[in-house]
């Protein structure tokens, strides 16, 4: 059944549960609340004054309406509670006013006045509440009432739908977990907050238990199903390339390396993630391993998040080793250069691929490819890896992501890879200095920036674009140029950047950054991953607060990237304790530890942005003890059943399928 058959969905609620990511029935019942609110009646001879209180009784006069302004009026009536009458008034309700009539039992939130026996409700439900109540809270936009969307979910869930279970019955029977369709009903429409626990209790740990099962499966197919080559790299070979590089590597770096070869000459395919800080240096890693695999007869390929970081890479890599056949393969090329490209590629014509997700569809055939490389791998989902690694028989595969993340997180969410982690920068790198300031202090922040720019270093300023909401008053990029171009008066030349632009034109602005013509890069965070340009030593970020910690950390890396001083300019009227983190430290991983715990969860890390990752429920930090049973009582179960391709499960085998069969 389709989300359009259900009654009470028509075509304009459709197009809204869509905004909400809603696409299917499933979708739906499991759109959760992401809070509760609780209400019990207070006795309003015990309540106190001046604070939020919840009581019920019957109407005992008939409502009068008074219209103080246009779209602003009173209704003023009596109540009795707990034997005594009060007066009742709220504002903005004449609406309700047939509803509320002598001997309806009501029940009212807001403030008592003793003296004036007043009650200031701010809000009214036309119910009497005899034993506490607890209301789910959702992420509503607007058009859409929370009314109408329970009333949808009440319907779908009183009908004979079948909600199958994913926890395998014996563990359900083991935690003595609730059915996934109670837990369902009971997150949606609660009878009492226990029951709320243990039906998130369930879906945390089904989300969780398919989660990690995956991740193991993937694990395993690696170790026994996949082919291997043994590449058979001779030291000599490393020496030759380090001999050519333009810096000595530091030693968490040689460390990587040697996994690498490792893993290069022996009789496994390589999955490895490499995991390190901002500006650690893990892009020469990867062309140490690209440089290794060729020279052994391998093509290699690259995957970039973004087509900017694409080009880096590739003019990195053509200007460091120009003997390499290096190509850039990205969404916005011509047919034609695309054609030319795949067909040099089939032919062996071409060492390195460098690209984009474009990299990743089916008519891109490699010739004798030995090595995928992706970076930022937070910024893909689960299934991308596996596309990657289905370009070839044997491939090694190599991630690398800046995401500060703990080692034990990082063992459990990338369960299925090695890891290698660099700690150290690259030696001489000062600590950026980092200020929070008020928009106000404009003046100033100007004044830092010439000062800068006297020194003929370059400056980001990072600006949010405006999104959906129009009337929020952010300072989007075009406004933040106005302002510098005011200021300057034609002395510096500015450039703007932001992800609406052409990827040509992108390309353009970023070459005359890179090159120095531009001295100023206004930029919405398409710059935020990877981009690397040594003598930008100043950014400056605009609503600062918009951002998580993990953002603004990645986007400060930009700068910092050899020995000068650099500075890093925080931008935000919000008072806020997460900006002085900043302040404190430039170290990820504990910046991320302080995001943590100031935020609870989210997307912390930018983990959840991919698509395989987005959990509705579960949280990776809260719920990490769940998420450590999932990934032995998921291991368990894979052990126990893979050798009856998981007769007695269908849902598993179905995955089990998919997954072998891709290959
Ligand atoms: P990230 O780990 O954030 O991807 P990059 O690989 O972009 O960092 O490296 C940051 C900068 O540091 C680059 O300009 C790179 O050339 C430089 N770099 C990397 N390793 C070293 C090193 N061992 N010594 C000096 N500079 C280095
Ligand atoms: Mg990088």
């Amino acid at each position: 059944m389709n989300l359009s058959d259900i009654k009470g969905i028509g075509p304009k609620t459709l197009g809204l549960l869509n905004k909400l990511s809603i696409y299917t029935i499933d979708d739906l019942i499991r759109y959760y609340p992401y809070r509760y609110n609780t209400y019990s009646t207070s006795n309003i001879l015990e309540i106190e004054e001046d604070t939020n209180v919840v009581i019920s009784g019957i109407v005992t006069s008939t409502p009068k309406i008074s219209y103080i302004k246009r779209n602003f009026n009173k209704l003023n009536f009596t109540l009795e509670t707990n034997n005594v009458n009060i007066n009742v008034s709220i504002f903005n309700r004449a609406f309700l006013s047939h509803n509320i009539y002598i001997g309806k039992n009501i029940t009212l939130i807001g403030k008592y006045n003793r003296i004036k026996n007043t009650f200031t409700a701010s809000d009214i439900k036309l119910y009497g509440l005899t034993k506490t109540e607890v209301e789910p809270v959702y992420h509503m936009i607007n058009g859409l009432k929370t009314a109408s969307l329970k009333k949808i979910i009440y319907n779908i869930l009183n009908s004979n739908i079948e909600i199958n279970e994913i926890v395998p019955e014996y563990l359900s029977n083991k935690y003595e977990f609730i059915d996934t369709k109670t837990a369902i009903r009971e997150i949606h429409f609660p009878s009492n907050t226990n029951n709320i626990k243990q039906a998130k209790l369930k879906l945390k740990y089904e989300e969780l238990f398919a989660f990690m099962f995956k991740i193991n499966l993937m694990k395993f197919k690696n170790q026994i199903f996949d082919n291997f080559v043994i590449k058979n790299i001779k030291p000599e070979y490393l020496d030759d390339v380090i001999d050519n590089l333009p810096f000595a590597l530091t030693s968490d770096q040689l460390e990587a390396v040697k996994d690498i070869i490792s893993d290069f000459n022996h009789e496994r395919r390589m999955n490895r993630l490499i995991l390190g800080d901002v500006g650690s240096g893990k892009t020469i890693v990867s062309f140490i391993a690209i440089l290794l695999n060729q020279k052994v007869g391998y093509q290699s390929a690259m995957l970039a998040p973004t087509e900017v970081l694409a080009h880096q890479h590739y003019d990195n890599f053509k200007s460091l080793f120009p003997n390499i056949n290096v190509a850039i393969l990205v969404g916005s090329q011509t047919k034609k250069e695309k054609e030319t490209i795949i067909e040099e590629l089939k032919q062996g014509n071409i060492d390195l691929l460098i690209g984009t997700h474009a990299i990743l569809e089916e008519n891109v055939e490699f010739k004798n490819i030995g090595l995928v490389i992706t970076d930022e791998q937070h910024r893909f989902g689960v299934n991308q890896r596996k596309k990657l690694q289905n370009k070839g028989q044997a491939v090694d595969v190599l991630y690398m992501s800046a995401t500060p993340i703990p080692r034990t997180y990082a063992l459990t969410i990338y369960g299925d890879m090695d890891i290698s982690m660099i700690k150290q920068k690259p030696s001489g790198r000062k600590d950026i200095l980092t200020k929070v300031y008020k928009f106000d202090e404009i003046t100033k922040i100007i004044q830092e920036i010439e000062e800068e720019l006297s020194l003929k270093h370059q400056v980001y300023v990072i600006a949010p674009l405006i999104e959906e909401n129009e009337d929020t008053e952010l300072n989007d990029i075009l406004k933040i140029e106005g302002i510098l171009k005011s200021h300057f008066k034609n002395k510096h030349n500015i450039g703007t950047l932001h992800g609406k632009m052409k990827a040509s034109e992108k390309d353009a602005i970023m070459n005359n950054f890179k090159s120095g013509k531009l001295e100023v890069l206004v930029s919405t965070t398409v710059i935020e991953v990877g981009v690397d340009v040594q003598n930008a030593t100043m950014i400056a970020i605009f609503n600062a607060e918009r951002f998580g910690l993990a953002t603004l950390h990645q986007l400060r890396g930009r700068v910092g990237r050899n020995s000068l001083q650099s500075k890093c300019l925080l931008i935000s009227d919000k008072e806020s304790e997460r900006l002085h983190v900043l302040e404190e430290s430039n170290d990820g991983f504990y910046i991320s530890e302080c995001d943590f715990k100031l935020r609870g969860s989210g997307d912390l890390f930018g983990i959840r942005q991919s698509g395989d990752m987005v959990f509705k429920i579960a949280d990776i930090h809260n719920d990490y003890k769940i998420l450590l049973q999932c990934k032995s009582d998921s291991q368990e179960f894979l052990d126990n059943n893979i050798e009856n391709n998981f007769r007695d499960y269908a849902y598993y085998r179905h995955i089990v399928d998919q997954l072998m069969n891709n290959n």
